[in-house]
């Protein structure tokens, strides 16, 4: 990374930050689709695990701009923006239940997919490039047991 010139690292961000907003699609889906079929349990649940693990996605996606050189309300800015459409899946998945409910453990598969990639790809390496890598480990291992335990819990 160290001999990376700013323009490829400029792109590396971007396709994260592009990855970042796709996967939102089908997670605003999930809950439109949990709400919409009118489990508002279901819904709730859904909607709180969703909500809380958008707001690491979104860190990861403001502070590597900051890094870049972007003041910071440009980067909260972008970062908002790729979470825009999540109430768009979020309004698809209420109005057309039906038809997304089929697709919906694809899109989810799709989206745990994506995220799995950029999270191998680009986060763990850039957690682990300054020193720090049993810290990071450690934060990995402390989100894995809170998703898992809501998963449990909540569902
Ligand atoms: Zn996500």
């Amino acid at each position: 990374m160290g001999h990376e010139g700013p323009s490829s690292k400029m792109k590396r961000i971007w396709l994260f930050i592009i990855a970042i907003t796709i996967h939102n699609f089908p997670e605003g889906l999930a809950v439109g689709v949990g709400f919409g079929s009118g489990d508002v349990g279901a819904g709730t649940s859904l909607a709180i695990g969703i909500g809380l693990q958008n707001m690491p996605e979104g860190l990861a996606v403001a502070l590597p701009l900051l890094g870049l050189g972007y003041n910071k309300w440009k980067a909260v800015g972008i970062a908002t923006a790729t979470g825009l459409v999540e109430p768009i899946g979020g309004l698809l998945g209420v109005g057309m239940v039906t038809a997304f409910q089929p697709i919906l453990p694809l899109g989810l598969a799709f989206a745990a997919g994506a995220m799995l990639f950029v999270i191998s790809d680009e986060i763990i390496p850039e957690t682990h490039s300054k020193g720090k890598s049993r810290t990071a480990t450690f934060g990995v291992m402390i989100g894995f047991i809170i998703m898992m335990a809501m998963d449990n819990l909540l569902g």
